[in-house]
């Protein structure tokens, strides 16, 4: 019954948002302006209540909330404000002279009604910034939070209901029956965050609608440490991306293959490193107890003394201490599932046709990670092994750049957004010809076409 009313729900609301669209409501410039401007504002003014739903959902230190989602969001709403419309003006181009007198234009259009599908590790974030590109693009806007983030999307629900008509934002709460619902729905495009799992499902939902769409998955982003590389400066970097969010970031080194020759002196300094940082006082717990016991399940068969942990766990509030896991054989799951969580599996490799042997059998991730001072190694690596961004000598710095386009390649996902990128990512290119009344008159072609064919072929060579 429920899931009636909420399929019925869902019909009204695409109607709704079907007629708005349809009748120019989302068009003007002037107003998607005006719309990211309130949603700017109104971020500003909930600060605090944002930082609040991250702490309750995943006890996320409000440092962390503040760059990564609020301030984040309010950098990408105004650059996309302020460049919309150049982003998104119309682009004359050639016609062919015996089209003349033409013009030939290309128009960014909207798509019209879109549904957006978000997760919950950056629950804020990740919902408002494709929403930010949707409205920019002049779409308007279903969207589903994650069901296990419960704070945030409360937030959400609030927040965006109190700026936005229904007619151009609608958030719909709800779990998997929901986004099934929602994906038995005609869109005019999709864009899904989440893992490659779910990732298919919503592929094979859009291809049967013949719907367009962004996957946003997930993945195993792979960290490796030459022998070239800077080693104590590759153990800060590699240990503050790692357990930023507590692990829960979708494009964090994952594992790391460091090469056997330094990577005693890389344990040792990552150690020293767990050891004089307070992470555990100041990391987000997991998301919930399935999370936690997948989490453990992952270090089964691992012995304590190749495990490196810094802090006490707490079960009953979902908080894990970080840990540095090494020693294991690249048959455990701790190389073989995205871990997506605050352990970080070490191993190694002995020379550079290994480590490409390996790499190969990882699918194509959201980002490579390479700590190098060998130019020749890295181009290399990054021309044997496909992912959605390469970064060198460091790690998450690829994605906090609003002019990079983000998104993965293969496995990860495709398609790609943030500012300029996101808004024509929920755009399509329309060709637009318009002719002269004067012009060719044997352009409009019709029989008999006489002695044309000679002519055509004299001078179209
Ligand atoms: P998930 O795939 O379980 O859920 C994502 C969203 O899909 C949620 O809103 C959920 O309700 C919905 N969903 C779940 N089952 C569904 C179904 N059968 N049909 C339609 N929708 C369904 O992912 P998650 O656990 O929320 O997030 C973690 C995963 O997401 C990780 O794999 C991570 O790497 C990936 N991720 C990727 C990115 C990226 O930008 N590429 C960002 C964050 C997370």
């Amino acid at each position: 019954m429920e899931v009636e009313q909420t399929q019925q729900q869902i019909g009204d609301v695409l109607k709704r948002q079907r007629m708005h669209f349809s009748g120019g409501n989302t068009l003007g410039f002037a107003d998607r302006a005006r719309h990211l401007l309130k949603l700017e504002n109104a971020l500003i003014s909930h600060k605090n209540d944002i930082l609040e739903a991250l702490r309750l959902d995943l006890n996320k230190p409000a440092v962390e909330g503040f760059l990564a989602e609020y301030y984040f969001l309010l950098q990408e709403i105004r650059l996309v404000r302020r460049s919309l419309k150049k982003w998104l003006k119309r682009k004359r181009v050639q016609s062919p002279i015996y089209f003349q007198p033409c013009r030939s234009e290309i128009c960014h259009e909207p798509y019209g009604v879109v549904l957006v599908v978000a997760p919950w590790n950056y629950p804020i974030q990740l919902a408002l910034a494709p929403l930010v590109s949707a409205i920019a693009a002049g779409n308007t806007v279903v969207l589903k939070p994650s069901e296990l983030s419960s704070a945030s999307e409360a937030f959400l629900v609030k927040l965006l209901a109190s700026i936005f008509p229904t007619d151009l934002v609608h958030v719909q709460t709800g779990g998997v029956e929901v986004a099934s619902a929602l994906l038995g729905e005609k869109f005019d495009f999709i864009f899904f965050t989440g893992s490659t799992e779910v990732g298919k499902i919503v592929a094979r939902k859009a291809a049967e609608s013949l719907t367009p769409s962004v996957l946003e998955l997930g993945g195993k982003c792979p960290c490796i440490v030459d022998s070239s590389a800077d080693i104590k400066l590759a153990a800060g970097r590699i240990l503050s991306g790692k357990f930023f969010n507590g692990g829960q970031t979708c494009f964090a080194p994952d594992f790391v293959i460091v090469h056997e020759s330094v990577e005693q002196e890389l344990l040792s300094l990552m150690k020293s490193e767990l050891e004089r940082v307070p992470w555990c006082e100041e990391m987000a717990h997991v998301i919930n107890e399935h999370h936690y016991q997948r989490l453990t399940d992952l270090l089964d068969g691992v012995d304590t003394e190749q495990v490196v942990c810094s802090g006490k766990d707490d079960v009953s509030h979902c908080k894990m201490a970080p840990r540095l896991v090494s020693a294991i054989g690249w048959d455990h799951c701790l190389l073989k599932e995205e871990v997506f969580g605050p352990i970080l599996p070490i191993v190694s490799y002995s020379n550079e046709s290994e480590l490409l042997e390996r790499l190969s059998t990882y699918s194509d991730p959201l980002a490579l990670y390479l700590f190098a001072e060998d130019k020749g190694f890295c181009k290399r690596i990054q021309q044997s092994k496909r992912s959605g961004a390469v970064c060198i000598n460091d790690t998450m710095k690829q994605s906090s750049n609003l002019y990079l386009p983000f998104g993965g390649v293969g496995d990860s996902g495709n398609g790609r957004y943030r500012g300029e990128f996101g808004v024509k990512a929920f755009s399509y290119q329309r060709a637009v010809v318009k002719r002269g009344k004067l012009g060719a008159k044997w352009m409009d072609l019709k029989p008999p076409y006489g002695r044309l064919m000679p002519w055509f072929e004299r001078f179209m060579r």
